[in-house]
């Protein structure tokens, strides 16, 4: 068996020992011929691999760069260096994989992030990055355990769909229609007839309304998967391909999903406190060197954990649209004239506002309820007041919104008159309607987009960065 190897996470963590180990890895950096730093992806520590002099050929030697991969066996010895309680004492070192040193292009010492986008393929091989997808892993795996212990059904939804309705944005076209000889109708459309599914079809935006209609049966689903949007906003928090997750639950009015999307984001944040500390701690030293170039009035002078902290301890701030409304224009950013876009009811809020709420005015995660129905879709539930609907948003610090739900409109005739507003073809939506004519139920849902749990938890300042390989505009490689 090739893969006898102990993972270097936990070989740091032995004792020194009687038996040797072997490790795997790759070398970050190998000084005066003697001592690797070999990392594993394992963690960001680094086992230093020691070579005695003389014992190991030049040839040998040579091929020690930075990027190659080594097998190491020997025994670990209590380490005299400071920063390390172990370390690999080498009776047998193999080159796996050599390295060019001229032309690898990850150098032992501080990249930019612009420049490791460009060699994403190779950014595994950072520690920001070593850090960033693993604590994306413990919050994917934490998001299957908070659903798994309230009984939710993990639901997969098409990524494939025919629904052209929900208006969240611009739509991918998935077809296999030749683009010279388009075959095209009488009145010279496109004849989707002739398409691969008979019809024009798209990447899903969202699982949303099939996810409701499993809810109608099964009580409580999420769907947790990729999603696609083809707007043309290049910001450092829309992606075209994002992962949402998103639950359905039958039975729950908007309160009830007020209080399950809170507790959500809070267990999360608690799961990476608790699991991922090291690489957390990792990222909060970032932060802090990023935070010292900037200028003294923009700092930050709360640390990353500390945020974590305080956000994942306390309850969120709920607060209406229209007091969101007057708390803006009672501000001094708005009698300044500092916001961008003006502040009036009826306006979707921008992200200046948000960030305004949760930043300045509140410092605290806020949720935002009763929204305006013109600036929200069609499938949520109209409230008494005959103006607004059943909305919340949930808005974060440094991110804007993070969560999108509202209370889904339940009686059929308040929907149908709705949809037929919003020129919705009903027809169309037979299947969706159906859950209204049998057996309709008071419900409601939310999605969360994953990469800005990442982004808020990592404290990445741009979504590029907390998905392996970022889809925006002008931009598919790897
Ligand atoms: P925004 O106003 O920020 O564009 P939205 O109102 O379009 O968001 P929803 O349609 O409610 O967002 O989607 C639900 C969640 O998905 C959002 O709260 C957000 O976390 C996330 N999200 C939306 N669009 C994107 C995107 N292009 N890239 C990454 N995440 C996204
Ligand atoms: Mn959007």
């Amino acid at each position: 068996m090739f893969n006898k190897r102990v993972k270097i996470r936990d070989a740091v963590q032995m004792a020194a020992g009687r038996e040797e180990i072997t490790v795997m890895g790759w070398v970050r950096t190998f000084r005066n011929n003697q001592f690797i730093a070999l990392n594993d992806g394992s963690s960001n520590d680094q086992l230093q691999i020691v070579l005695e002099l003389g014992k190991f050929d030049d040839g040998l030697l040579k091929k020690i760069t930075t990027g190659a991969s080594v097998k190491a066996t020997g025994l670990l010895l209590e380490s005299p260096g400071k920063g390390q309680k172990v370390e690999l004492k080498a009776s047998a070192l193999e080159i796996l994989g050599e390295s060019d040193p001229e032309k690898f292009p990850l150098q032992p010492k501080k990249h930019s992030l612009e420049f490791l986008r460009e060699i994403a393929h190779l950014r595994f091989r950072t520690n920001t990055f070593g850090a960033v997808f693993r604590l994306r892993h413990g919050l994917a795996f934490a998001t299957h355990q908070f659903f798994q212990e309230r009984g939710f059904i993990y639901l997969h939804t098409p990524v494939i769909t025919a629904t052209d309705a929900e208006g969240a944005g611009e739509m991918f076209k998935v077809t296999t229609l030749p683009f010279d000889s388009t075959p095209r109708t009488e009145s010279g459309d496109v004849n989707f007839r002739e398409d691969f599914f008979g019809r024009a079809t798209n990447l899903t935006v969202s699982g949303q309304l099939e996810g409701e209609l499993a809810a109608m049966g099964l009580g409580e689903i999420y769907t947790f998967g990729p999603t696609f949007r083809a707007e043309n906003s290049n910001t450092a928090r829309h992606l075209a391909e994002f992962w949402m997750i998103e639950p359905e639950m039958a039975f729950y009015d908007l309160e009830d999903n007020m209080d399950l999307a809170e507790a959500f984001v809070r267990y999360l944040i608690h799961y990476s406190l608790k699991n991922n500390r090291a690489d957390l701690e990792f990222l909060d030293q970032r932060l802090a060197e990023e935070e010292k170039q900037k200028l003294q009035a923009e700092r930050n002078d709360q640390g990353l954990i500390e945020k974590l902290e305080s956000v994942a301890n306390q309850n969120f701030q709920r607060i209406s649209y229209t007091e969101a409304i007057d708390i803006l224009r009672d501000s001094s950013s708005y009698k300044k004239k500092k916001f961008k876009y003006d502040v009036a009811w009826g306006i979707d809020l921008q992200s200046e506002h948000e960030r305004y709420l949760v930043e300045k005015h509140f410092k605290k995660p806020v949720i935002v309820t009763g929204y305006p129905k013109e600036i929200k879709a069609f499938y949520m539930r109209q409230q008494e007041d005959g103006k607004t609907v059943a909305a919340m948003d949930i808005l974060a610090p440094g991110i804007g919104e993070i969560v999108g739900g509202s209370q889904r409109e339940e009686r059929l005739d308040k929907l149908e008159a709705r949809m037929r507003e919003m020129d919705i073809p009903l027809e169309q939506m037979w299947w969706y309607l159906d859950t209204r004519r049998f057996g309709t139920v008071p419900h409601s849902g939310f999605g969360l987009g994953f990469e800005r749990m990442v982004q808020f938890v990592s404290g990445m300042s741009n979504i590029r960065d907390v998905i392996p390989f970022p889809r925006t505009p002008k931009n598919a490689e790897f």
